[in-house]
């Protein structure tokens, strides 16, 4: 069972994670889960130091407090549209080491960098997990 603190500091999180990029106030946050300015700034400067968040200082109706940004974005489909493993007849035979294999699709490293498209497959390095031009 989940403590009060930690069911806080998830609400907070999903809060400031669904802000995006435009980011939220300190000072709403505490006022959204209803807790209070000590307890809001202990949550954001905690969330700061693991890395969660980015905090800058900003001055909002006269008043010194901080917009916080999620760290995180959410994953949409637009990311992977156009991926040709979305309709690539191999995609079940494809895995590391196979006979189709991601580290060596021309057709993938295309989408991931359309730079590649036009250099001979000689020309492109494909290491572990990154590809080098
Ligand atoms: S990496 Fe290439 S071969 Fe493998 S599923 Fe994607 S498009 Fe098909």
């Amino acid at each position: 069972m989940k403590s009060k603190k930690s069911k806080t500091e998830q609400r907070a999180l999903k809060l400031i994670l669904n802000a995006g990029k435009e980011g939220l106030l300190q000072s709403e946050l505490w006022k959204l889960l209803d807790i209070s300015t000590r307890e809001a700034s202990r949550i954001a400067i905690k969330f700061e130091e693991k890395g969660k968040v980015r905090r800058d200082k900003v001055l909002n109706n006269g008043r010194w407090t901080y917009m916080i940004y999620s760290m995180k974005e959410y994953v949409t489909l637009k990311s992977i549209e156009g991926c040709p493993c979305t309709i690539c007849p191999d995609v079940d035979r494809c895995f590391t080491g196979g006979t189709k294999d991601p580290r060596t699709c021309l057709d993938l490293t295309a989408w991931i960098d359309p730079r590649t498209e036009s250099l001979p497959f000689s020309k492109i390095l494909v290491q572990e997990e990154a590809v080098i031009l």
